[in-house]
C-alpha cells in the first residue's frame, strides 16, 4: 500500500470513455418526470476556473446521487454565449466573436469531460446560434403582442469604456461602477426597449414567501430590489403651474414640509429651464443623481402645502427622480435625512413635527433636529388639530382630510431596458420605417441573424450598411432595421426551458413536455444572480404561464448558492495573480481529488481557502482505499462472524444512514465525513482482527457507492475491482436496517458508557481492571421514561404509579420517578432495551481493546438490586472488578 497516488490519469480517462460508450447520462424524452438539476450556464470565456468546478461538481454529484437512488435524472449543459467579453476578445484578436466563443466552448467541453461531469450533451444548448436567439426574438414579440414590451426615452447607465447601456442591476455599488470593466457610469438619454417587468411587482414579491427551497438571503435581496412601499400621493399647488403630485410614506410629517423638489427632468424643470439660465445649467450641467451630496437650485416659485396653506420655495434637486414614484418631493427635513442634509445646505426651515413617544401621562416632547432628523414613526406635534396622533393614525386621518390625498404604492423595481448597442447579442427584430415607426418583424421572417462581425469602435450594426438597409413590413418603403441587441440576461432567463427539447423547431420549447418536467428540482450558482437572473427567470416563467400554457409559475424549486473558493482567504481573481487552475490540478491529481477535495473542504454555500496540502492528503486517502480495495481483493480474509463484525457492520449502517441524510441535504462535506469514517473504522478493523469476509466487503462496497457521486472514476474502478457488474453510475444506493435517530442513540450510548468507565477507573485509581460488567437497566425504567416523556401531569410520581408493574417496584420507582421529574424538560427517548444490548454487545470490543479486561453486557434479570439502581435507559451501570 503505497500514499504516492495512483495512475488517476489512466483510470479517469478509461471511465470517461466507458460512459460515453453507454451513454450514461443521457436522459430519454419518454420519462415521465425527472428530477431535474441544473448549474448556472457558464459564459463561455475561455477556460473552466475553480468557481465553474465547485458548482459542477455539487450539481453533478447531486445528479449522481438521485440517479444511484433510482430517479430519472436531467442534468444538462449549455452555454450562455453572447455578450461583450467575445466582442472585445475579437477585437484584440482580430477575429470575430462567434469564431472566439466556440474556440472557448471546445477548451471548456473538453475541460468538463475531463472532470468527469455526466451531462446529456445531446440537450446541449449555445444561445449564439440562431437555433437559440430565433426564440429570443420569438418571445420578444410575443411580449410585445401581450402588452408587455415598450418602447420609451429614457435616461440610461452608460458605460463609456464598454460603450454600451447597462441595466440598473449591473452597475455596482455607492460608486456607480459598470460591473463588468469598474469604470464609473454615465447618464444618457436614450430610446429603448423595455420590458414591463413592474406589471408583475406585486406577484413577483408575494410569491417570495412561498419559495421554500431558495435561501433567505436570496428572498430578502429580491425583496428589496422590488421594494414595494405602501404610502399617499398629495398635490402641492405650484403658483403658475397648477397642481402637482408628490408621493410620500409619511404624510403624517406634512406639517413639516418646508419645500418643494422636483426632478431635473419633471416636465415644470424642464420649462422652467427654457426661461432660466440658472435652472437651465443645473439640468444640463451640474445635476448629479449618483453624487454622494444632494444638489439643487431654487426655482423662485412657491408651493402651497395643502395641510398648512403656507408657501414653500420650489427647488430643482438632483436626488429627485423622474423614474422613481412621481418625480416630485414634499420635503421634510425634521425627519428624512436627506432633506436635511439638503435644508442645511440651503440654509431652509428645519421643524420637527413627530415626538418620540411619551411615557405615559406625560407631554411628547419635541426632538432635536438641528443636528440630525428624527427619522423614526412617534407622536404628532406642531401640527395643529393632528397633534398628539400617533403617526400610523395621522396618516389615516390625513389622506382621508386632504382633499388630493390618497393611499398610492410605489415600487424600487424599474422596468427592465434590454436594449444594448452591441454587436454580440440577439438583434432586437424590429424595423424602423419613417411612415410607420417601429415594425416588429414577422413571425415568418424570424430568425433575423446578425451580420458578419465588422471591426470598428462603434455598434458594428449600424456599420452593417446592407444587413441594416431593408423594406417596411406594412408599407413595403424602404426602412432600418433596429440596430440594438437583446441583454444577454434575456436569453437566461428561459434557456431552462429549452434544455426539455432543445430541438424543437417550430416552438421554444415542448409546452407538454416542459409542463411534466419543470420546474428544475435543484439549481445552484453563484449568488451574484440573485437579483437579475433570478428574478428575470421568474417573470418570464409567470408570463409563460399567463400566456403559453406553462403550468408552473415559479422556475427553481431550490436554490443553492455556492460559496467562493479562495486562496489565502482572499477570491481568486485573474488581475490579482492569486488563480489555482482546476486544469493543473487534474493533471497533477486527478480530477476525482480535487472534487472531493472541493467538496468536503466545506459546505457548499460557505467559502473556503484552497490549499494544496488538502489536495495532497484527499489524494493519499484515494490511493489508500484503492489500496485496501486491492489487498482484500488478491487475498481475501477469513475472519468469524463475531462481535466485532457486528459491530463494523452496525457502524456500515449507521454511516449509509447518515451519508444519505446527508446527501439529500447536498451537505457533501458531512455525508463525507462519515464515509471516511468509516473508512477508517474498516482499517482499524482490519488491524485488530482477521475480517469478516462478507462484513468487510459489505463496507468496502458501501464506501465506493457513498464516494461515486463525488469521485467516480476511482468508484467505477473499486466497483468493478470488487467484481460487480455495471458502472456504479448506475449502481443501486446503498441501503441501511437504521436511521440517523437510531445511529445518533445507538453512537451516544456507546460513547457515554466508555466515558462513565474511564471516569470509574480515574476516580477509583484502579490500575490494572480484571473485568467490567456494563449492566442495561429495567424494562420498567423505560416504560417510565416513556411515560414521562408523554406525561403532561403535575405530578409524575401519581401517574407512574398507575402503571402496576411500575408501582411493583417500590422505592426504586419512587427515587426514578423522582430523577425524572428533576430533568422533566431534558428528557429524551433512548433505543429500547434489546437495542441497548444489543448495541453495547457489538461495541464491548471496542471497550475491552481500550481498559485490556473482558467485558460482560448484563441483562437487568441477571444483576444484583444495587447495581441495578444505577442503571438508566441510555446509561447503563458499571461494575469492575479489580
Ligand atoms: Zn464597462
Ligand atoms: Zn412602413
Amino acid at each position: 500500500m503505497s500514499d504516492a497516488g495512483y495512475d488517476h490519469a489512466t483510470v479517469e480517462r478509461r471511465w470517461q470513455e466507458a460512459w460515453d460508450e453507454e451513454d450514461a447520462y443521457r436522459t430519454p424524452d419518454d420519462v415521465e418526470d425527472p428530477t431535474y438539476v441544473l448549474g448556472m450556464y457558464p459564459y463561455p470565456s475561455g477556460k473552466l476556473h475553480m468557481g465553474h468546478v465547485r458548482n459542477y461538481t455539487i450539481t453533478d454529484a447531486y445528479a449522481r446521487f438521485r440517479r444511484m437512488q433510482g430517479d430519472d435524472v436531467l442534468h444538462p449543459m449549455g452555454w450562455d454565449a453572447f455578450g461583450l467579453p467575445a466582442e472585445n476578445a475579437a477585437k484584440e484578436r482580430d477575429t470575430n466573436p462567434r469564431d472566439w466563443t466556440f474556440d472557448c466552448i471546445e477548451t471548456m467541453t473538453e475541460q468538463m469531460e475531463s472532470m468527469g461531469f455526466g451531462y446529456d450533451w445531446e440537450r446541449e444548448i449555445t444561445t449564439c446560434t440562431p437555433e437559440y436567439y430565433q426564440w429570443n426574438q420569438w418571445l420578444f414579440e410575443r411580449f410585445h403582442e401581450e402588452g408587455l414590451v415598450e418602447r420609451r426615452d429614457a435616461e440610461v447607465n452608460w458605460c463609456p469604456h464598454c460603450e454600451t447601456v447597462l441595466a440598473d442591476e449591473q452597475v455596482e455599488g455607492e460608486a456607480e461602477l459598470c460591473w463588468r470593466c469598474d469604470t464609473p457610469v454615465e447618464q444618457r438619454e436614450l430610446e429603448q426597449w423595455f420590458l414591463k417587468i413592474t406589471e408583475y411587482a406585486d406577484e413577483l414579491l408575494e410569491s417570495i414567501d412561498d419559495l421554500e427551497g431558495w435561501p433567505n438571503s436570496v428572498r430578502q435581496m429580491q425583496r428589496n430590489w422590488i421594494g414595494r412601499q405602501y404610502g399617499a400621493e398629495v398635490d402641492f399647488d405650484i403658483e403658475g403651474h397648477g397642481p402637482v403630485t408628490a408621493f410620500t410614506t409619511r404624510l403624517d410629517t406634512i406639517h413639516g414640509a418646508t419645500f418643494f423638489a422636483l426632478a431635473p427632468d419633471h416636465p415644470i424643470s424642464e420649462a422652467l429651464a427654457e426661461e432660466d439660465e440658472a435652472v437651465r445649467r443645473f439640468v444640463e450641467e451640474e445635476a448629479d443623481p449618483d453624487g454622494d451630496e444632494p444638489n439643487g437650485v431654487a426655482t423662485g416659485l412657491t408651493a402651497t402645502n395643502p395641510a398648512t396653506g403656507d408657501e414653500i420655495p420650489v427647488y430643482v434637486a438632483d436626488f429627485v427622480l423622474s423614474d422613481v414614484g412621481t418625480g416630485a418631493l414634499m420635503a421634510v427635513p425634521g425627519h428624512d435625512e436627506r432633506d436635511h442634509v439638503f435644508a442645511e445646505k440651503k440654509g431652509l426651515d428645519v421643524v420637527p413635527v413627530i415626538a418620540p413617544e411619551p411615557e405615559e401621562g406625560e407631554e411628547p416632547e419635541a426632538p432635536d433636529v438641528e443636528e440630525e432628523a428624527y427619522t423614526e414613526d412617534g407622536v404628532l406635534i406642531n401640527s395643529g388639530d393632528y397633534s398628539g396622533l400617533d403617526s400610523e393614525t395621522a396618516r389615516e386621518r390625513l389622506t382621508e382630510d386632504i382633499d388630493s390625498a390618497a393611499e398610492a404604492t410605489q415600487y424600487q423595481l424599474r422596468d427592465w431596458g434590454i436594449s444594448r448597442q452591441r454587436y454580440w447579442g440577439t438583434p432586437i427584430p424590429v424595423i424602423h420605417c419613417e411612415d410607420c415607426g417601429p415594425v416588429t418583424v414577422p413571425e415568418e421572417e424570424l430568425p433575423v441573424e446578425l451580420p458578419e462581425f465588422i471591426n470598428t469602435t462603434g455598434n458594428p450594426l449600424d456599420a452593417a450598411e446592407e444587413w441594416k438597409q431593408t423594406t417596411c413590413p406594412d408599407c413595403g418603403g424602404p426602412a432600418e432595421r433596429e440596430t440594438d441587441t437583446m441583454d444577454t440576461f434575456v436569453d437566461s432567463s428561459w434557456y431552462f426551458l429549452r434544455y426539455v427539447s432543445p430541438g424543437a423547431e417550430d416552438v421554444p420549447f415542448d409546452l407538454e413536455r416542459a409542463n411534466d418536467w419543470m420546474p428544475v428540482d435543484q439549481y445552484v450558482g453563484g449568488i451574484e444572480h440573485a437579483v437579475m437572473h433570478l428574478l428575470y427567470s421568474r417573470f418570464f416563467t409567470k408570463v409563460l404561464a399567463d400566456h403559453e400554457g406553462l403550468e408552473h409559475r415559479e422556475p427553481f424549486t431550490n436554490l443553492l448558492a455556492q460559496g467562493m473558493v479562495q486562496l489565502e482567504g482572499e477570491k481568486m481573481s485573474k488581475s490579482k495573480g492569486n488563480v489555482v487552475s482546476p486544469q493543473r490540478i487534474v493533471e497533477e491529481y486527478g480530477a476525482d481529488t480535487a472534487r472531493l477535495f472541493m467538496m468536503q473542504a466545506a459546505q457548499p454555500e460557505r467559502d473556503f481557502d484552497w490549499s494544496e496540502e488538502g489536495v495532497r492528503s484527499t489524494n493519499a486517502f484515494l490511493a489508500r482505499l484503492k489500496g485496501m480495495v486491492e489487498d482484500y481483493v488478491s487475498d481475501e480474509p477469513a475472519g468469524d462472524d463475531d462481535a466485532v463484525a457486528s459491530y463494523v457492520d452496525s457502524e456500515i449502517d449507521a454511516t449509509i444512514a447518515l451519508a444519505t441524510d446527508e446527501y439529500d441535504d447536498l451537505t457533501f462535506n458531512k455525508a463525507l465525513r462519515e464515509t471516511q469514517d468509516l473508512v477508517r473504522t474498516l482499517r482499524q478493523y482490519a488491524d485488530y482482527a482477521e475480517p469478516h469476509a462478507e462484513t468487510y466487503e459489505r463496507g468496502l462496497s458501501a464506501v465506493v457507492r457513498l464516494l461515486a457521486p463525488v469521485a467516480p472514476h476511482l468508484a467505477e474502478e473499486l466497483w468493478d475491482e470488487l467484481g460487480n457488474d455495471g458502472l456504479v453510475a448506475d449502481a443501486a444506493w446503498p441501503t441501511a436496517e437504521v436511521d440517523r435517530d437510531h445511529v445518533t442513540k445507538r453512537r451516544r450510548l456507546v460513547e457515554n458508557t466508555r466515558e462513565d468507565i474511564r471516569d470509574i477507573v480515574e476516580v477509583a485509581g484502579i490500575e490494572d481492571p480484571k473485568a467490567i460488567d456494563v449492566v442495561v437497566a429495567p424494562d420498567w425504567k423505560y416504560d417510565a421514561l416513556e411515560i414521562a416523556i408523554e406525561s403532561d401531569a403535575d405530578n409524575l410520581i401519581g401517574e407512574l404509579m398507575q402503571e402496576s408493574h411500575i408501582r411493583e417496584q417500590g422505592d426504586a420507582a419512587a427515587d426514578y420517578g423522582q430523577d425524572l421529574q428533576a430533568e422533566r424538560e431534558a428528557l429524551s427517548m433512548t433505543l429500547s432495551p434489546e437495542a441497548e444490548h444489543a448495541a453495547l454487545e457489538s461495541a464491548a470490543w471496542l471497550i475491552e481493546r481500550e481498559f485490556e479486561a473482558p467485558v460482560t453486557v448484563v441483562g437487568a434479570d441477571e444483576a444484583d438490586e444495587d447495581v441495578l439502581a444505577n442503571a438508566e435507559p441510555g446509561r447503563p451501570a458499571i461494575e469492575i472488578d479489580d
